[in-house]
């Protein structure tokens, strides 16, 4: 039997920060992964760049059971901490957009920059290996890997959600959580793109065409890119809606959501022998501006047109209504949402306030990011935490 001070199961993105700073504050660590190797999902994260964090950083712009939950570890562990770990291994970095960082290189790098805080802390790795059984005795957790015993007064379940299972992902963190009493939220697919049903099939013809849209469910807005494919709706507004939306329920588009109230009648003041098809596809792609007009069944000159026909144009243009058959679900979304409740884990340090010596940190708790470096802030922030109470 080998004595740790805590075992960590999870070598992703929370259990490398937690596992690097419990370490280095002296304490022996031991990181699990049935993976053969550390990081999987940082590699392919931000399309092999990774999105490492994000500067707007708030606890609003991320969904809980507990909106208050994920406040503490935020602001301990900050984006600019996060940052200035990146420039201390000097990696080079840029800003995409909308506060989003990512490496100018490869996601490699950060990869690379966790396993050499790890070992620099002394955390020792055991890869390739699930760990199959499980126990608490004693205030002591005993993990079986490989055929070997390990035990540690600390166990901290970092192994994240079940979204993209082809990449190793499980839904171990629940099963190991609820044989120890703590509850779970719902686990559901979030920025995961969106299917629509047969009747919209006009739109789905439209694979590969984006606009600029502002997407609307109950009181979540996104002001992004949307893309149409094969099978709905994607994109980063679409995915960004997606972790709100609840199924059997519309949602709304605005496809111009730079236009000026009344542009049409303006236009129509203006030029008046201008078709609406040629209006449209002015500020829509010609695909999508043809497939609105079928559906809204209206062409021909504006000055043919009455003004409150244009008036009802740009009110259905400015709210098109979706009504999704559902999403691409955890085989293709980037993160779940739910998880572990939080209702039963300190927001200070991850630990179960009823289990002594278990934690949970990372995508694994119900605390889910927005698109755009805000889920690994979360992992780095959690794990940060829990290191610093292990
Ligand atoms: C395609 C894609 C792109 C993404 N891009 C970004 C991005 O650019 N920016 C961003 O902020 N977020 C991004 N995300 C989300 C981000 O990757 C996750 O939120 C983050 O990795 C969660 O960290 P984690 O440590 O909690 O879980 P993970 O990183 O998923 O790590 C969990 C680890 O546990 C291991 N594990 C699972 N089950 C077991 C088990 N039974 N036994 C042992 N080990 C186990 C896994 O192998 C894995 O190594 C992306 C996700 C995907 C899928």
């Amino acid at each position: 039997m080998s004595d740790f001070d805590a075992i960590i199961l999870g070598a992703g993105a929370a259990g490398m920060m937690c596992a690097m700073t419990a370490g280095s504050r002296g304490r022996r660590v031991l990181l699990v992964d049935h993976a053969d190797a550390p990081g999987k999902k940082i590699l392919i994260s931000g399309g092999g760049r990774c999105n490492f964090t994000n500067i707007h950083t708030a606890p609003e712009r991320y969904l809980s059971g507990n909106p208050h939950f994920a406040k503490s570890a935020l602001r301990r562990y900050s984006p600019q901490d996060f940052l200035a770990l990146v420039e201390s291994h000097g990696i080079a970095w840029h800003e995409k957009t909308l506060g989003q960082l990512f490496c100018d290189g490869s996601a490699r790098q950060i990869v690379a920059m966790l396993v050499d805080e790890c070992e620099r802390a002394g955390v020792r790795f055991a890869l390739g290996h699930a760990a199959t059984a499980i126990e608490q005795a004693d205030g002591r957790y005993r993990v079986t890997i490989d055929g070997k015993a390990s035990a540690a007064p600390a166990l901290v379940l970092a192994t994240g959600g079940p979204s993209i299972p082809k990449l190793g992902a499980t839904g171990f963190a629940y099963d190991a959580a609820r044989r120890f009493g703590l509850s779970i939220v719902q686990p559901r697919p979030a920025l995961v793109p969106i299917t629509l049903g047969e009747d919209e099939a006009l739109f789905r013809s439209l694979s590969g065409v984006a606009a600029d849209v502002e997407v609307r469910w109950e009181r979540a807005r996104f002001r992004e890119a949307a893309l149409f494919t094969h099978r709905g709706l994607s994109g980063p507004a679409m995915l960004q809606i997606s972790s709100y939306w609840q199924h059997r329920t519309p949602i709304d588009v605005d496809f111009l959501p730079d236009a000026a109230s009344d542009w049409l009648v303006t236009q129509k003041r203006e030029k008046p022998r201008l078709t609406l098809r040629r209006a449209l596809s002015a500020r829509l792609a010609e695909r999508l501006a043809d497939a609105l007009l079928d559906r809204i069944g209206l062409d021909g000159e504006l000055a043919s047109l009455p003004d409150k026909a244009l008036r009802q144009v740009e009110n259905q243009l400015a709210r098109w209504r979706f009504l999704p058959s559902g999403t691409e679900g955890f085989a293709k979304a980037e993160v779940t949402a739910g998880g572990i409740s939080t209702a039963e884990l300190s927001s200070q340090t991850m630990m179960a306030t009823r289990m002594p010596g278990l934690y949970a940190i990372g995508e694994a708790v119900d605390v889910t990011g927005w698109l755009g470096g805000y889920n690994f802030q979360w992992a780095w922030a959690s794990g940060w935490a829990a290191g610093q109470a292990l």
